[in-house]
């Protein structure tokens, strides 16, 4: 190996250090986070968490009904709405606002 060579494997070493470091756990399921950007902080822990694994906590902390969903409006919040399923019209109804992620 020349000091070339060398030079960039360490380099390439410490990179992937780097991002093994950077990966977050989740602590809803214990599985780290590949996708940083769709993720959300959890509110008890203040850690990242997947943004799936947050709105299952929610689903379950809020006793949805049948025809109840748990949809991501943007900002940090979402919202309990009520509407028909399957229908991606945008005919449904916020019956709960939930402030989860604090604004910045
Ligand atoms: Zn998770």
């Amino acid at each position: 190996m020349n000091t070339h060579n060398r030079k960039h494997y360490k380099k390439y070493r410490d990179y992937r250090k780097k991002e093994k470091a950077k990966r977050e756990i989740c602590p809803v399921c214990n599985k780290p986070i590949n996708k940083i950007i769709t993720a959300i902080t959890h509110k008890e822990t203040k850690k990242k968490a997947h943004f799936d694994c947050v709105l299952k906590e929610l689903k379950k902390y809020y006793h949805l009904k049948p025809n109840e969903e748990v949809y991501y409006l943007g900002g940090g919040s979402f919202g309990i709405v009520e509407g028909p399923k399957g229908l991606k019209a945008k005919r449904f109804v916020i019956k709960r606002k939930i402030q989860y992620e604090e604004k910045q």
